[in-house]
């Protein structure tokens, strides 16, 4: 008798499967579409299969629907294996060539299903015409004749496909993949074995399920609703990170400005006569409000490196100067540790590299440190050595110490951050754990190396290898003033100073430490009041402005300062904003310098030095008094006075910035022409631009307007329209020249 043993077991499982398979949300590819339509397949092909058997067994009774059934199942059969085999073309496509587009793909799959579909109609129509035979003997009756051969003979053109393709593409084609369709072929070959020698033993439908079952492990088969939630759980904890980071960096902003006041009025007492223990004990201030300021930067910079927002700033350097700061820095750390400093230099470093200065300091400064902390006798060696080829120069920097050393199998943990080591030893010795996790990141961002050697007990050497590029410049070249060697305190003859910070302790703070120079300091809160103080004809020989402002920021009060004409007060950025790279983002943005809080007095010092030092230089043209009386001379001639010194001020400002105009244009006029001539027309556009504003304040009203139809014409990169109107153009200028000149008496 013929046993449905096989089928029904088959059946279970396969009913598992589907539960499983549909339980869960599954991705929309192609596989896994083809995937579900094998499962129902082979669901329908074991049901098929097991009423088969039944109605076989009753062939006379119901033979039509015996042999609807019979066909029913042989259709069945042949339609898994169609699926299979488009499942087979498909994968092999899709691992033919690296990232096939997924809709290439989709039509792809969709064509080879067209030409299966045809094959299955056609083979549809032969089966409903083709008799199907039952043939019975002692174990019962199974189906034979021309329309079950017919059966097999397509069957077995679509297994050869799909071996065919497989093997064709054996290499691309993961591995995993190519499995069932080899258990297949070498069960399905047993199954036939088995089949051929007992008819009533029906294993083929088994067989497709075995292999249905097989498949469910192969598939692109991901559990969507998992990698939903796991992507939720990753943006929350992105949105948690980030949360943090601007938490830290805001933290350390609000911690830095009362630091500022902490260091600053601490400076201002060392500068009093104090008895000597007090001083002490400011010094201490000082030095604890050091260690905070430290801890914060690094707070700062790890976010900042967290966030990937840590840019590398390359500019030009003198390296010699660098190297030196770095070492006169780290004698100052030793204190009164019986420790030798010692430092080697490779003479042959070209003096002008460019790269990222203040990380490299930044970098160089932590190894140091560390060699300091953590040695408590010995020596600290500096040692760094170059190779140059063509236009890099890799230096080599090495710390060695004759510290407490590092164990070996701590040497791994280093560079993670808060990672502090051998804390039995190292208790008393403050550190956060960020400044060689710092360290290693910077170095990784500048495409450089880290080593570290160490013994345990005898000390360790750190060497950093980092690519700088050589400048072919003499050091006189750069625009760096040179080392300053002298250490006499700087004192200004009066020079006048405004400082700009809407914090009033800040304020205090810059007063207290700028009395120690002899300056003349104004106080104002906001960046509107500075252009007030510019407006109304104030002379500042240096502007200290801070950027973090309400309403207007430092950066947006530089931009409204440099509209007056004339401004050219040397101004300082003021910022609490100490991530480093800040210095070159405020330089570029037009600022003379930068100072950041809470302030380094010999940062200070610099600045004014700088400033103050040759500051009887600048000449101001004093406005004749009785020149203010004739300005109808000017209104008469088109000048629009009264909205310029609106604009201004007042009359003095306006006079003044006349006499501004006419020097900045006897420069403009010569570059005008020959950017015009060169066909520089981004250069001619920044210079009728600048044109156009002074125009504006000094209402020349025509020559704004004619300046301004230039700068449209050049930004568009008109060259016609400016050859045709530049006569025009320069004529209204002459003009305006001349009747100011006049004016001014300077004809
Ligand atoms: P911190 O010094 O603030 O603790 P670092 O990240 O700079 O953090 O260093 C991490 C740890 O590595 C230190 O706590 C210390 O245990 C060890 N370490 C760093 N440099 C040295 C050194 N030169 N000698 C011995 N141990 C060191």
């Amino acid at each position: 008798m013929t046993s449905t043993f096989f089928q029904i077991c088959s059946l279970f499982y396969v009913v598992m499967l589907t539960l499983q398979y549909y339980s869960r949300k599954r991705i929309n590819n192609i596989e896994n579409k083809i995937y579900s339509c094998l499962i129902i397949n082979v669901l329908v092909e074991l049901i098929l299969d097991i009423l088969s058997i039944i109605t076989i067994r009753n062939a006379d009774k119901i033979p039509f629907l015996n042999q609807f059934v019979a066909k029913a199942y042989l259709a069945s059969l042949i339609s898994w294996l169609s699926f299979f085999t488009l499942y087979i073309l498909t994968i092999s496509i899709k691992h033919s060539k690296k990232d096939i587009d997924d809709n290439i793909l989709r039509e792809k799959a969709r064509l080879y299903a067209g030409v299966l579909g045809l094959i299955y109609a056609f083979y549809i129509v032969l089966l409903s015409i083709l008799e199907l035979q039952f043939v019975s003997n002692q174990n019962g009756i199974y189906s034979c004749g021309p329309a079950a051969e017919f059966s097999y003979a397509v069957a077995g053109l679509l297994i050869l496909i799909s071996v065919v393709n497989v093997l064709r593409r054996i290499k691309t084609i993961p591995r995993k993949k190519t499995i069932p369709v080899f258990i297949f072929v070498f069960v399905g070959l047993i199954a036939i074995t088995i089949q051929m020698s007992n008819p009533n033993i029906l294993l083929i439908s088994a067989v497709d399920a075995f292999i249905t079952f097989l498949m469910y492990f192969t598939i692109e088969n991901p559990d969507v609703k998992m990698i939903e939630a796991l992507n939720l759980a990753k943006d929350q904890a992105e949105k948690a990170n980030r949360a943090k980071t601007d938490f830290l960096s805001s933290m350390s902003h609000e911690i830095r400005t009362p630091l500022n006041a902490i260091v600053g009025f601490s400076q201002g007492l060392l500068e009093e006569d104090l008895p000597a223990d007090t001083k002490e004990e400011v010094k201490d201030i000082i030095d604890a409000s050091d260690s905070l300021l430290q801890i914060v930067n690094g707070i700062l910079d790890i976010s900042k490196i967290e966030a990937n927002k840590l840019e590398i700033v390359n500019t030009e350097y003198n390296f010699e100067k660098i190297f030196k700061e770095l070492v006169a820095l780290s004698k100052g750390r030793i204190g009164d540790k019986p420790l030798e400093f010692r430092y080697s230099c490779d003479k042959t470093i070209p003096p002008v590299l460019y790269g990222d200065y203040v990380r490299i300091k930044q970098i160089v400064l932590n190894l140091l440190t560390n060699a300091i902390k953590y040695t408590k006798q010995g020596y600290v060696d500096f040692t760094v050595n170059s190779v140059c080829k063509d236009d890099v120069c890799r230096l080599i920097i090495s710390v060695t110490d004759t510290g407490i050393g590092i164990k070996e199998e701590n040497i791994d943990k280093l560079f993670n951050k808060f990672e502090r080591l051998d804390l039995e030893k190292n208790i008393t010795i403050e550190g956060t754990g960020l400044g060689l996790a710092i360290t290693k990141k910077l170095i990784d961002f500048m495409h450089g190396n880290i080593v570290v050697q160490s013994k345990y007990g005898e000390g360790s050497k750190f060497t950093v290898a980092l690519d700088q590029r050589i400048i072919p410049k003499e050091l006189d070249e750069l625009n760096i003033p040179a080392i300053e060697d002298d250490n006499k305190p700087f004192v200004s003859n009066g020079g006048k100073i405004l400082v700009v910070d809407d914090n009033k302790i800040n304020l205090k703070v810059a007063a207290r430490l700028l009395r120690a120079y002899n300056v003349d300091v104004t106080l104002v809160t906001s960046g509107q009041e500075c252009i007030d103080e510019i407006l109304d004809g104030h002379k500042y020989d240096l502007i200290l402005l801070d950027d973090m402002m309400p309403k207007m920021t430092g950066v947006e009060t530089l931009l409204n300062l440099k509209k007056i004409i004339g401004f050219n007060t040397p101004t300082v950025a003021l910022t609490a904003n100490a991530i480093s790279g800040m210095k070159e983002k405020y330089l570029e943005n037009g600022f003379d310098g930068y100072l950041s809080k809470p302030i380094d007095k010999v940062e200070l010092e610099n600045i004014l030095r700088k400033y103050l030092t040759d500051m009887d230089t600048k000449t101001e043209v004093p406005p004749k008094e009785d020149k203010l009386e004739d300005i109808s001379y000017l209104k008469d001639n088109g000048i629009d006075v009264d909205a310029s010194i609106e604009l201004l001020g007042d009359k003095q400002t306006f006079l003044s910035t006349l006499n501004d105009f006419l020097e900045e244009t006897s420069e403009r006029l010569p570059k005008m022409e020959q950017y015009r001539k060169d066909n520089d027309m981004a250069n001619y556009a920044i210079l009728v631009h600048a044109m156009k504003s002074d125009a504006k304040y000094l209402g020349l009203t025509k020559l704004a307007e004619l300046s301004y139809n230039h700068e449209m014409a050049s930004k568009k990169n008109d060259k016609d329209y400016v050859d045709e109107h530049y006569s025009q153009l320069i004529d209204e200028l002459n003009h305006m020249i001349a009747i100011i000149k006049k004016y001014l008496g300077k004809e």
